[in-house]
């Protein structure tokens, strides 16, 4: 064994939905000998209308709360399992574990608690079914008194604990307390324990293993067959995930970032897909100089006017004060000489809305405030995009010539992305327009 070349592997939920797909995962763990610590997701959907056991596992939470009767949906999920044992032949028993976890619940330990199991218990049929150890995440994964992850002590505790296992299964999702209670990361979290465990076995590649062959240059359902992205770095896939292109959890870049440890995102049903490399730093290759687009609909353009706010100290400042004071984040903040415009999201905006206009109105005494709503914003991210003439030329006119109309524009300083804003109703015909502008 190879102690320089450890991996770690992360399985999603449908990875390990069914018997067969174990049987998928397993064939690709024992075919590199380095692929080390393996983090399982929770049993996900098995087809389309099928309910992810961690959904199962709340439901029946909330059941045992309201007092109700939890044997038919605990049943459920117990059947889920069972059919996992059954269907790999396995000697293995999980009835302890099923009573304490029953009694647990009826005696509503935790609603965090209840969700975790979902890990917790795949991760025993998994670490039995290859012969790995298993590690429960609660030994070794610590969030603060606050409910922040403790990623220091983590690290510490994690990296000791690893140096005595060879092969290990660690369950995603959870980790401790500070009291000893159970506390989960936020939905799709099982990304972020892969991404903490590659940084502290100090893996030289964290892959994370789902149904999709990596990222594609825009979403499939605007675009039929987009490209897909060989490589990607953090920052871009940050802009991209941040603007709705999901496949791993926003948080997860942060522990292998630290560490310069690069992710690979992998197709459970089609292994010898390479993939999309997230990587720290990519020198520019000339090839293309869009990496991907996305989007998201639902924004709100607060647009200030006062002859003259250019020569008003502390207009702007003001202005977000009222934004702040309501607890709102801001996305943009497009202006004018004599026009400041504050983009943010319209649900955000929604419970404050009259409060937020009435106290910029005393706040600044403009000559007129509106608000716009079903604004969409659009990202268009590329690290080539850095320094290369025309780009931002280029991407307007695409979306003139599909005659849209552009509310619109941001360029960061960074220069690896191009936010647009247009009605939410030109969305889809704008990312076409663009996507078939770079698709040469
Ligand atoms: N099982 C959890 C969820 O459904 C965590 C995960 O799959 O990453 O959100």
């Amino acid at each position: 064994m190879n102690t320089v070349s450890v991996k770690t592997v992360k399985f999603g939920g449908s990875s390990l939905a069914s018997a067969e797909q174990f049987k998928k995962v397993r064939d690709i763990i024992v075919a590199d000998s380095n692929r080390r610590y393996v983090i399982p997701s929770a049993p996900g959907k098995r087809f389309a209308d099928d309910t992810k056991v961690t959904d199962l596992f709340y439901t029946c939470y909330d059941h045992a709360s309201r007092g109700e009767d939890i044997k038919e949906i605990f049943g459920e999920i117990r059947a889920r399992y069972d059919s996992i044992i059954a269907g790999l032949g396995l000697s293995l028993s999980l009835e302890e574990e099923y009573a304490a976890i029953e009694s647990a619940l009826i005696h509503r330990i935790g609603r965090d608690y209840a969700a975790s199991r979902g890990e917790y218990l795949n991760g025993k049929i998994l670490a039995h079914y290859l012969g790995f150890d298993f590690i429960d995440a609660s030994d070794v994964i610590f969030f603060r008194e606050d409910g922040v992850f403790d990623s220091e002590k983590t690290n510490e505790v994690l990296s000791a604990v690893l140096k005595r296992h060879e092969y290990a299964v660690i369950p995603g999702f959870y980790g401790s307390m500070p009291n000893d209670t159970i506390k989960t990361f936020s939905r799709g979290g099982s990304d972020i324990t892969g991404s903490i465990v590659a940084r502290a076995s100090s893996s030289v590649i964290y892959e994370n293993w789902t149904d999709v062959s990596g990222f594609l240059m825009a979403d499939p359902r605007i675009i039929s067959n987009p490209k897909p992205i060989e490589t990607i770095t953090y920052r871009e896939l940050r802009e991209l995930s941040y603007m709705g292109a999901t496949v791993l959890h926003e948080d997860a870049i942060f522990p292998v970032r630290i560490a310069g440890i690069p992710i690979n995102i992998r197709n459970t049903n089609q292994p010898d897909a390479a993939g999309t490399m997230i990587v720290s730093h990519c020198p520019p290759d000339g090839k293309r100089i869009i990496t991907g687009i996305a989007g998201k609909k639902g924004f709100s353009v607060i647009t200030i006017e006062k002859d003259m706010m250019n020569q008003e100290t502390g207009f702007g400042r003001r202005v977000l004060q009222v934004i702040e004071n309501s607890g709102i984040c801001f996305e943009h903040l497009p202006s004018g000489i004599d026009t400041m415009s504050v983009v943010v999201n319209t649900a955000d905006l929604a419970p404050f809305r009259t409060m937020v206009i009435n106290n910029i109105c005393t706040a600044v005494d403009p000559d007129s405030i509106t608000v716009e709503d079903n604004l969409a914003l659009i990202a268009v991210v590329g690290r080539n995009m850095v320094k290369a003439k025309g780009t931002a030329a280029k991407v307007i006119t695409a979306v003139a010539k599909a005659d849209v109309n552009l509310r619109m524009i941001d360029q960061g300083s960074d220069e690896i992305n191009i936010v647009l804003g247009v009605a939410a109703d030109d969305f889809e015909k704008a990312i076409r327009a663009i996507y078939s502008e770079f698709d040469r």
